[in-house]
């Protein structure tokens, strides 16, 4: 089982990094956090008009993030969106994997 606990967490304007307590670091391009977003407007989106989201997501960036209680963290978008929370074990499944980001649960 990876540590699934964030020491550090920084972003810029095309990715989002989480260095984990364990040491390891895990690196995350913004578009495809936005594409993957766990919220239920997003996954019903995904589900239905995928394309939809490919095409928005290329033009937005990160403002800010907060934590959600010990298991998440909840992302805020430039075009408002802010309903998705990336659990930490997604998150630390998705690094590992590299460039096949699996889709959030
Ligand atoms: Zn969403």
């Amino acid at each position: 089982m990876k540590n699934t606990t964030p020491k550090e967490i920084d972003f810029n304007t095309s990715e989002l990094t989480i260095d984990w307590k364990d040491g390891e670091r895990s690196t995350f391009p913004l578009e495809m956090l936005r594409r993957r977003c766990p919220c239920a407007e997003c996954r019903r989106i995904r589900a239905t008009r995928p394309e939809h989201l490919v095409m928005k997501s290329r033009d937005i960036v990160l403002l800010s993030w907060s934590k959600m209680g010990f298991y998440g963290l909840k992302l805020n978008w430039s075009d408002g969106h802010d309903t998705g929370i990336y659990t930490y074990d997604f998150l630390r499944g998705a690094g590992d994997a590299g460039k096949e980001y699996p889709v959030a649960p």
